[in-house]
C-alpha cells in the first residue's frame, strides 16, 4: 500500500470486516489502552486559498503509533474504534488536543487561522456534542470562529436529527464542513435546508481530473453548486499543478493536498506554514 507519512510506512491492516474475530479483537484491546499509553498524535495538513495563495487553515489528522506494528493508518482503526464505541473518548482526545494546538500557534503570534477536525458518526449523534465542544472551547480560550467541524453526508441521513445537532453546533459558532462530498447519498433539498457552510470535493474525483471527463465535469458541478448556494468549496487530494489549474479555473475557493504538504506534525506545520507562510507553494 503506498500511504506513507512522513517517509514512514504506514501499516495497512485487513478490514475490519474481513479480519479474524480474535485479531479484531486484539487490535480493539489495544486501541481501549491506546489513549492512556500515548501512542496517539495528531498530524496537520495545510488548507490553501486557491486565489491568494495565502494559507487559510489546516486539517487535524490522527495517528496511531501502535507498538508492536508501528504507524496504523485511521482508515484500518477508526472503523473499530466507531464499532466498540472508543471513537468517543478518543475523539474527544482529538478535539481537545487539535483545539489547544490552535490556541497555542495564535498565543506564539501567528496569525489566527481555522482548524477543521473530522467527527465521527457516534460522537456526531451525541446528543451532548454541542455542551462538551462548548466546554473545550471556554477551557482553552479559544474562539469558536477558528474551529471547522467535518461531517460526512452518511451522518445526515437522519434528516430531522442532523438539523437539531447542527443547528446546536452553529449555535456555538462553529465552522461546518461537509466531507468527501460527492460520495454519498445527499439531495438539492438537503444541501439548501442545512446549516452548513462548506463542501470539501472528495479526492476520488479530483484525482484523475485532468483524465476523466465525468470526474471534471462532478468537480465543476459540485464548485458551481457551491456558489450558488453561498456556500464555500475546497478541493481534496490536489497531487499536480494541472489539478490546480483546473480548479483554478472552476474558481474552486481553497485546496488541500500532497501538492502543498503532506500532514506533518505541528512543529514541522509550525516551520513550513506559519513561520514561513508560503515555503512550500508552488509558484
Ligand atoms: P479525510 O478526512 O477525508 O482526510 C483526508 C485524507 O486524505 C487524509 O488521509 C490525508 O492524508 C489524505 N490526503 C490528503 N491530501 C492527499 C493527496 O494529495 N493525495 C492522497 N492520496 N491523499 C491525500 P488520512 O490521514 O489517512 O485519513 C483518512 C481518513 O481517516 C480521513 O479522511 C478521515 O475520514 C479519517 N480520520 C482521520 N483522522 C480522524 C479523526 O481524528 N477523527 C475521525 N473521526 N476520523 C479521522
Ligand atoms: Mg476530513
Ligand atoms: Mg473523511
Ligand atoms: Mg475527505
Amino acid at each position: 500500500h503506498n500511504a506513507k507519512d512522513q517517509g514512514v510506512e504506514i501499516r495497512r491492516y485487513m478490514p475490519a470486516m474481513q479480519m479474524k474475530a480474535k485479531e479484531r479483537l486484539k487490535l480493539e484491546n489495544d486501541l481501549r489502552r491506546a489513549l492512556e499509553r500515548k501512542e496517539f498524535y495528531l498530524v496537520y495538513q495545510p488548507q490553501v486559498n486557491l486565489e491568494t495563495e495565502e494559507i487559510v487553515g489546516m486539517e487535524a489528522l490522527l495517528r496511531w503509533n501502535h507498538p508492536k506494528s508501528g504507524l496504523i493508518s485511521p482508515v484500518d482503526f477508526i472503523p473499530i474504534a466507531e464499532e466498540s464505541g472508543l471513537i468517543v473518548p478518543i475523539g474527544e482526545w482529538v478535539l481537545k488536543t487539535a483545539c489547544l494546538q490552535n490556541k497555542l500557534w495564535q498565543l506564539a503570534g501567528y496569525r489566527p487561522l481555522c482548524i477543521s477536525i473530522n467527527l465521527s458518526m457516534r460522537q456526531f449523534l451525541q446528543p451532548n456534542l454541542a455542551g462538551k465542544i462548548g466546554m473545550i472551547l471556554k477551557d482553552i480560550g479559544l474562539d469558536p470562529c477558528y474551529v471547522d467541524l467535518e461531517i460526512t453526508e452518511s451522518m445526515t441521513l437522519d434528516k430531522e436529527t442532523a438539523f437539531e445537532q447542527l443547528k446546536r453546533l452553529k449555535e456555538l459558532g462553529v465552522f461546518i464542513s461537509i466531507d468527501d462530498f460527492g460520495t454519498g447519498y445527499s439531495s438539492l433539498h438537503y444541501l439548501k435546508n442545512m446549516p452548513i457552510d462548506r463542501l470539501k470535493i472528495d479526492r476520488s474525483f479530483v484525482s484523475d481530473v485532468m483524465n476523466d471527463t465525468n470526474n471534471a465535469a462532478i468537480v465543476s458541478t459540485i464548485t458551481s453548486m457551491a456558489h450558488h448556494l453561498k456556500l464555500k468549496v475546497t478541493a481534496e487530494g490536489v497531487e499536480n499543478k494541472e489539478q490546480l489549474q483546473f480548479l483554478r479555473q472552476q474558481h474552486c475557493h481553497d485546496a488541500q493536498g500532497f501538492l502543498f504538504s503532506k500532514p506533518i506534525r505541528a512543529e514541522e506545520f509550525e516551520i513550513f506554514f506559519l513561520k514561513q507562510p508560503l515555503l512550500g507553494m508552488p509558484s
